[in-house]
């Protein structure tokens, strides 16, 4: 898209999660990646969520389902498969990405590290969806179990953005996806985060993705659930260009109708609040 006469790349770091691989997203991955080249995207990183190591990591909706943790990383393994292949099928229209999103609880380092080798991805978005070893980003329901295994929201926000600075050192991901997803339930999120505790931790995390040269995923799939702004919130946002830290679009797409949905707007949001909108290509870790 163009803005003020300056051309503004369509992109997404974070999407591509499609019912063909993933329970809780719709569609097959080639439906969404034609959306995507439909939409005009200059390039897009598929990445779906990791397989998780052990069977009691699985979403909820996995295990009702019945499924094991060895049925997820076959799925992954045809993700991977359908992936290259469509990466081939574009080349030269579209880059395509293989990439995935990684977890952060006890024993994820080690997966995430043996997944990349495996399968030799091309990034690694790296997302907490954890806190106290408990997932809080299927439900609202989910989400007050873990906030009342924290000892409540002040003490979740501070476990949270604890467990992302360990996430970043251990894995240093070439995205940080949603930043400030511990947000996601909690209307009071702007004044939560002014509280020095929660404060000091956003401030050290940035200061480490800056000082690491990670990008931060600006992520709109907030808007779909009903946020008013993406995440990364305003402030955060403004603190990070200060910083000089690359900031990147994700449409965090789980299925055809949600390709590209507020991209444009965060674009323009993103281009208001100063960032050049020129964005670097995500870069493979060692
Ligand atoms: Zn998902
Ligand atoms: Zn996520």
């Amino acid at each position: 898209m163009k803005i003020a006469g300056v051309t503004c790349p369509r992109v997404s770091a974070h999407g591509g999660h499609s019912g063909e691989f993933c329970l809780h997203a719709k569609d097959n991955l080639a439906d969404i990646v034609a959306t995507y080249a439909q939409q005009g995207f200059s390039w897009i990183g598929l990445t779906e969520h990791m397989p998780p190591p052990v069977d009691d990591k699985l979403y909820p909706d996995e295990q009702q389902a019945g499924l094991k943790a060895v049925d997820l990383l076959r799925q992954f393994d045809r993700y991977v498969q359908t992936a290259r292949r469509l990466q081939q099928q574009y080349a030269g229209e579209m880059t395509i990405y293989v990439s995935m999103e990684s977890e952060f609880y006890a024993g994820a380092v080690p997966w995430v590290r043996q997944l990349q080798r495996q399968y030799n991805l091309d990034y690694l978005v790296g997302s907490v969806h954890h806190v106290n070893e408990c997932c809080f980003d299927f439900s609202v329901t989910e989400y007050q179990y873990a906030i009342e295994v924290a000892g409540g929201l002040d003490a979740a926000y501070c476990n949270y953005f604890d467990a992302q600075y360990a996430m970043i050192e251990h894995l240093r991901p070439a995205v940080v996806g949603h930043f400030d997803l511990i947000r996601l339930f909690d209307d009071d999120y702007p004044r939560r985060m002014q509280q020095p505790q929660v404060a000091q931790r956003i401030e050290r995390n940035l200061q480490r993705i800056a000082q690491l040269g990670l990008m931060l995923d600006f992520n709109v799939r907030a808007l779909l659930k009903g946020a008013t702004e993406p995440y990364v919130t305003a402030p955060i946002l403004q603190r990070a260009l200060e910083l000089e830290i690359d900031i990147v679009p994700g449409d965090d797409s789980h299925g055809v109708s949600s390709v590209g949905v507020g991209l444009d707007s965060a674009i323009k949001l993103l281009h208001d609040a100063g960032c050049p909108c020129q964005w670097r290509k995500p870069v493979k870790q060692s």
